[in-house]
């Protein structure tokens, strides 16, 4: 349907809607079965089998699979017919490969919640009750609310539009926003992008409000029509995902290396050459850690999961990552520290202040009332009162000013009636002001303006005192602006209200203004800020407020909270400005605080403290922000007040638009990187240890002590569980007493590579050991036996040795119990190698004998001593 071409009135009766009222709910799901959701139709998830095949593309697999496949044909060829060998390595390739196929789907579904949480809304009429509801669900015929901010979520005709500034560069490329008008009709050939009338779903609404009718929704959109399949969009790796990418490899090269040294020394000493064929490659495949990238995306998606519930939502992967090196964490003031509830309790006129006591203001004077009649005109708040409850909507500040004056006995609906607005220029962050235009009950035309003070002040050339309108002197402004300062200094929000009246409709209704009065509100800080900033500054990360608010008001709210002491942290957007690059660089780490800024200021005060080497986390709302969100190694956009278009450029959603989230953040991201270390200390301390237990056999000459499926045996099975479970480990207690991580260190700093390769050391020596017991020392020695007790105690070492990757304090300090996942991996684990050992079916399979009790009790023995020497080694430390 053309909706361009028709008016507003023949669109509304096309769908058959009210404007008033919007569609009733019984007709939006009516409409939603018959137009199917509002989507873009993604790309068909893959097949099962396709992702459990993928699962052996893997270059170690398949030398693995050749290897199965050269035994299989040498016991065929040789008659043997014993294939048990390549049996086993093609069970464990598959159980290997279903686990993968288990694990993955399930870090995949919980990044796919993930991707509801923040799945895009709408803002809507319903019933006649303005509701935000999944932008899936909305139909032909839904009357949308727009404001600035959002995405429009479907094509639409407009209905109204205040100054409305579209985006549409990712339909039709133009870069400019596009201002559009309700009341024109088009032709039916006119081009898209000159279509004034009508909304396309994907553009961003970039100034200005208004209203619009839906008239097409998913494919059927014009974005539907030009991408009629829209790729998902895949998680890139992250910076850790591809640095153990090329970890792996080398490992994996120098293990290949190692095996063929292996090969050429056995095959030198005599041994059988096929045996020692399947040795080294189940070696190769035991000592490289291919499982490691997907521990840690089981691990990231577990960590991101855990954030989800704790009110930050990952939107980029890598955030979590970044989270853990954030030096200097950038919030802003107004909702994140501070909670957001304003109250009015401070009025000021050119005839003197007045105190409103705990938010009452029903016996101020008349200039005060007229001061709180001009600001609820000059606002888009509302207040009901219902009973006992106050129903507010719309901005805190504004929703301030409307409770104050209605609490004074003025009513903004009565207002409404008589100085009905016919215009307005809506709030602007840079300029800090807005105006509205009303057409009063005489015929003539009232300008009201609010806005900060400072910048307010120089467009009023005139005062309102004691019903009169007189010059605004230099010595009244000096006493205005003396006003303005001590309010700020009592942490106020300070407003100033100025009117311009006409008998026509003002062409600049933001000139020659007559200054009416001071408003102040308190907006307390959240009480859980303080804390926040203090565990922040222990953490070894700065934080730094930013605000629109007068320098004043922010330096008495930073020192409250403890972000600030001295008033030279503080610096305003105006100074800044002013700052050429090198001096802002110089100077940057001086400043805690930056008052009265606009947006454009964050994208420099970010850049400034990245090239001081820091790593930044930057919070954001608006429009605007987008830029700050996006430079900022860590964006973090608001949940509650953000805009869609700042949370489609930031990493991270604080869902209650707290700052004590973000420092809860930056712990849950310190320990998913923590845990994901403990898991690579521990997979790669294992690895070294079968490497070095069959290395120094074949030095020492000995027999091979492991055969080649009890090593995948190992490897796969028994280690995997372990080394998930240890990214359910909880944060250490002392987590935030330390500098944040250095994104520079590599992996294996601060000695963990040394530690790796002792500890390999010692496993592999207890495991030899076993071998030696078994083979020469005990009462019924055989290969068979030293074998079997060889592969028990490399088995169960490394489970026992899981528990002292836990922590670097003692195990008996953090409680045995605290991380139930890994006990209970360890009983499997420890249940599974049992079996295979006493179960005679699976001992014939592996190889392996019963083991009585004495055997075991040494096996137990021996495989439980890393424990004890690990915690003396902590205890040292
Ligand atoms: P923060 O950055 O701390 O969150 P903020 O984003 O709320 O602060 P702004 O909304 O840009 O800061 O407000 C800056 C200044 O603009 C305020 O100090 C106030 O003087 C003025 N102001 C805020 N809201 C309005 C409004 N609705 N109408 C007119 N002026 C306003």
């Amino acid at each position: 349907m053309i909706y361009h071409t028709l008016t507003i009135k023949e669109a509304l009766a096309k769908l058959n809607v009210s404007p008033e009222t919007g569609l009733t709910s019984s007709e939006a799901k009516r409409r939603l079965m018959q137009y199917g959701p509002n989507e873009l139709k993604a790309k068909k998830p893959q097949p099962l089998l396709f992702r459990f095949l993928s699962q052996f593309a893997d270059f170690m697999i398949l030398v693995l699979m050749a290897a199965a496949l050269i035994s299989f044909l040498v016991s065929y060829l040789r008659g043997e017919a014993d294939y048990i060998d390549p049996i086993i390595i093609f069970t464990i390739i598959i159980l290997n490969a279903s686990i993968g196929v288990i694990q993955e789907s399930k870090a995949e579904k919980s990044l796919e919640a993930l991707k509801k949480l923040t799945a895009p809304t709408a803002y809507v009429l319903r019933d006649g009750i303005p509701s935000i509801i999944p932008a899936r669900e909305l139909v032909p015929g839904d009357v949308l609310l727009l404001e600035t901010g959002q995405y429009v979520p479907a094509d639409a005709r407009l209905l109204t539009a205040v100054n409305l500034k579209v985006d549409e560069a990712s339909l039709t490329g133009e870069s400019h926003p596009v201002e559009k008008q309700a009341s024109a009709t088009f032709t039916e050939t006119q081009p898209l992008a000159e279509r004034f009338n009508m909304l396309y779903s994907s553009s961003i609404i970039t100034y200005g409000r208004g209203t619009a009718l839906i008239t097409a929704t998913g494919m059927h959109t014009e974005v539907g029509h030009i991408a009629r399949l829209i790729l998902e969009d895949k998680t890139p790796p992250t910076p850790l995902q591809k640095r153990l990418a090329k970890t792996g490899k080398v490992l994996g090269l120098a293990a290949l290396f190692i095996c063929a040294l292996i090969f050429i020394c056995g095959t030198l000493e005599g041994r059988p050459i096929f045996d020692m064929f399947m040795t080294s490659v189940s070696l190769a495949v035991a000592a490289i850690p291919e499982g490691l990238p997907a521990i840690v995306t089981i691990m990231l998606s577990l960590g991101v999961e855990r954030m989800a519930r704790k009110n930050s939502v990952i939107r980029k992967l890598p955030a979590v990552e970044t989270l853990g090196s954030a030096t200097v964490i950038c919030s802003d003031k107004t909702g994140t520290l501070t909670q957001n509830k304003m109250t009015v309790t401070h009025l000021a006129s050119a005839d003197g202040e007045e105190i409103i006591p705990d938010g009452k203001s029903a016996s101020i004077s008349a200039t005060g009332r007229f001061l709180l009649t001009l600001a609820a005109s000059c606002s888009d708040a509302t207040v009901q009162f219902s009973g006992t409850d106050t129903i507010i909507t719309g901005d805190p500040t504004e929703a301030a000013l409307v409770l104050a004056a209605e609490q004074s006995g003025i009513s903004k609906s009565q207002l409404e009636l008589t100085t009905p607005r016919i215009d307005e220029i809506p709030f602007d962050s840079v300029k800090k002001r807005m105006t509205t235009i009303h057409k009063t009950d005489t015929g003539g035309y009232l300008a009201i303006t609010k806005g900060a003070p400072d910048l307010l002040l120089s467009a009023c050339t005139l005062c309102y005192s004691q019903g009169r309108e007189v010059p605004l002197t230099p010595a009244l402004l000096r006493a205005i602006q003396k006003e303005n300062q001590t309010m700020a200094d009592q942490s106020l929000r300070v407003l100033a209200i100025a009117y311009k009246k006409s008998t026509t409709k003002p062409a600049h209704p933001e000139k020659d203004l007559v200054f009416t009065g001071l408003v102040g509100m308190i907006d307390p800080p959240r009480p859980e800020a303080r804390e926040a900033v203090h565990t922040c500054k222990l953490a070894g990360i700065t934080p730094v407020m930013i605000t629109g608010d007068h320098i004043r008001t922010a330096l008495a709210i930073g020192k409250s909270l403890g972000i600030a002491s001295d008033s030279r942290e503080a610096i305003s957007g105006a100074k800044l400005e002013k700052m050429s690059d090198s001096e802002l660089l110089s100077s940057i780490e001086n400043y805690h605080i930056f008052a009265r800024v606009s947006p454009a200021h964050k994208v420099r005060i970010v850049k400034a403290f990245q090239a001081k080497g820091n790593v930044v986390a930057m919070t954001g709302d608006g429009v605007n922000d987008a830029p700050a969100l996006k430079a900022a190694d860590i964006g973090c956009a608001m949940g509650i007040t953000g805009t869609d278009v700042a949370k489609n450029a930031a990493d991270m959603i604080l869902t209650d638009d707290n700052f004590a989230t973000i420092i809860a953040a930056v712990r849950e991201g310190r320990g998913i990187y923590d845990n994901i270390r403990k898991s690579i200390h521990f997979l790669l301390s294992s690895n070294v240890g079968e490497i070095l237990t069959i290395f120094a056999s074949i030095l020492l000459n000995f027999p091979t002590p492991l055969l080649a499926v009890q090593l995948l045996w190992i490897n796969l099975v028994t280690d995997s569980l372990p080394a998930i479970s240890l990214g359910c480990e909880p944060p250490d207690e002392a987590i935030m007493c330390r500098r944040p991580n250095d994104p520079k260190k590599g992996m294996f700093a601060d000695g963990l590579g040394l530690r790796i390769l002792l500890e390999g050391l010692f496993i592999g020596f207890l495991a030899l050991s076993a071998f030696l017991i078994g083979t020469r020392f005990l009462p019924g020695k055989s290969l068979t036996l030293g074998r079997t007790m060889c592969f028990c105690v490399l088995g169960l070492s490394q489970l026992f040795h899981s528990f002292n990757m836990r922590s670097s304090r003692s195990l008996f300090s953090i409680g045995l119990l605290s991380n139930k996942k890994l006990l209970l991996s360890f009983f499997i684990c420890f249940a599974l190698q049992a079996a295979v050992i006493s179960i005679p079916a699976f001992a014939a399979v592996f190889k392996v004998l019963p083991l009585s009790f004495a055997q075991w009790s040494i096996c137990l023995f021996l495989s439980f001593l890393p424990i004890p020497v690990m915690e003396l080694q902590k205890y040292r430390n």
